[in-house]
């Protein structure tokens, strides 16, 4: 069968949405509360095929209940909302499908001719050949590779979070260029959540919304970077989501990457955050200072730039930030060189360093900052988190705030305590020791606090 397919069934999913609400609210008043909320809400209309609409169960037995007391009344229920005799198919959701032999339900779509899709032009520059793997990244790099083994199959989605300049862009581009080489066919498509928004706004005010659902919807292999970027755009979310259900029940690879876990997308809909963690969740950390160096000489090499063991190494201590930032201070010196001795030496090395990067290892955040870059992640108001409430969510981000605080200025107890409100010593020990101890066993938790701790350091 072909990979390209209607697009009407894509304005069916609306409509069928639409009818779908109207169905429970019809249904709501016959049955008892908890059957339509725990049963019937969670239901995800996909598409509309011919006679069949497809919705995504969250689970088997959801899926077994609904299919043996109330499909018929729903089905005849829909029938009557869309105006035609449709039949309901109950797939199930990715995080149960990974446990699961294949759907027995498939949907069957009518393939048609769509305008050719601009594959990815990926330069070849970003492979997995020259991604450097360490403890870091080994994760992602592993679920990068294995999606472009086999797309669609293993992990669907897969999501890769992490701060800026720590390759996920360079995985997504590996994973295209891989996909590609094994298959010149295969339609991949990259775009980031920048370019998705604003096309798709684009193609809302130009009456084009058809081809712009064709070309992100006609791919084998959809690869969406910076989605953090859409966060609070609601009707570029919805979008999204449709996209996403459309490529997902068709059995084609997602990939995703963000600057954070899908959990801290906050104004991001719920139906797309746990979307987006049901297939395969990565991060990628800080490099250490050994992978660090390994970059730079595998940097150093592709670029034909001359540079020893020991002078890589100065570099990779001195500078601990990102290694966007490393890659710059590395092309500085080449050029430098270039124009000297065309060797890059230590001394050369140490005063670039001095000149240009002392800041990022010297200057320290201080406490405004820490807790600005707190409440902007929580969306909490500093005030809230200053004070004196003890809700939940308020107090989990003065806990987090509390330990950035120790973990970044090293004061004491006591001098903490008096710029969080004049609270007791105590208590800012037993918050710091809180995140301490969940982070040990919160693996999320933990590159949260990472990712916020590096956010706090300035990058040149
Ligand atoms: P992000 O998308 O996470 O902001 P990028 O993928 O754009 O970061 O990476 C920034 C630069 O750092 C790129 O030139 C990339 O090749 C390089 N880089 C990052 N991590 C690695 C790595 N592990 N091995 C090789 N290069 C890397
Ligand atoms: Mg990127």
């Amino acid at each position: 069968m072909s990979d390209q397919y209607s697009l009407e069934d894509n304005e069916d999913a609306v409509a069928l949405r639409d009818a779908w609400e109207r169905v429970i609210k019809t249904v709501e008043s016959n049955l008892p509360t908890t059957v339509v909320k725990k049963f019937l809400r969670p239901l995800q209309p996909v598409l509309l095929d011919g006679h069949t609409a497809v919705f995504d169960t969250p689970g088997q037995f959801v899926r077994e209940w609904i299919r043996e007391k109330y499909i018929s009344l729903l089905q005849h229920e829909l029938s009557k909302e869309v105006g035609k005799t449709v039949k309901i198919d109950l797939r199930v959701t990715a995080r149960e499908r990974i446990e699961e032999k294949p759907d027995a339900g498939t949907v069957t779509l009518r393939p048609v001719n769509v305008d050719p899709v601009t594959p990815l032009q990926s330069n070849g520059k970003y492979r997995f050949d020259n991604f450097v793997v360490g403890q870091s990244n080994r994760l992602a790099f592993a679920g990068a590779k294995a999606v472009s083994s086999a797309p669609g199959t293993k992990y669907n989605p897969l999501f890769i979070y992490g701060a800026s300049g720590l390759g996920k862009t360079h995985l997504m581009m590996g994973i295209a260029y891989e996909i590609q080489r094994r298959d010149p066919k295969c339609t991949v498509m990259y775009v980031t959540a920048q370019q998705f928004a604003e096309e798709f706004v684009h193609a809302l005010q130009n009456n084009r919304i058809d081809q712009f659902r064709r070309a992100q919807r006609g791919v084998q292999v959809w690869l969406l970077d910076d989605v953090q970027f859409i966060a609070g755009k609601e009707r570029t979310q919805e979008e999204l989501f449709h996209t996403f259900n459309y490529l997902y029940a068709l059995g084609k690879q997602i990939v995703l990457c963000s600057d954070r876990p899908p959990r801290d997308l906050l104004l991001m809909d719920e139906r797309l955050r746990s979307r987006f963690e049901s297939g395969l969740v990565a991060d990628v950390l800080t490099p250490d200072t050994e992978t660090r160096c390994a970059i730079i000489l595998s940097k150093s090499q592709q670029e034909g730039i001359e540079i020893d063991h020991d002078v890589a190494m100065f570099l990779a201590e001195s500078i601990p930030s990102n290694v966007r930032i490393l890659e710059g201070a590395l092309n500085k010196l080449a050029a430098q060189a270039s124009l000297d001795s065309g060797r890059i030496d230590l001394q050369m090395a140490q005063e670039t360093v001095e000149r240009y990067y002392s800041t990022i290892t010297t200057s320290k955040p201080n406490f405004e900052q820490i807790l600005d870059t707190v409440s902007k992640h929580f969306q909490i108001p500093v005030n809230d988190i200053k004070g004196q409430s003890r809700k939940a969510p308020i107090a989990h981000a003065r806990h987090i705030a509390v330990f950035i605080t120790r973990e970044i200025t090293g004061d004491s107890w006591k001098h903490i305590g008096a710029l969080f409100g004049d609270r007791d010593h105590t208590s800012m020990m037993h918050g710091y020791r809180k995140i301490r101890s969940l982070m040990n066993r919160d693996k999320d938790l933990n590159a949260t606090v990472r990712l916020l701790i590096r956010d706090l350091y300035p990058e040149v």
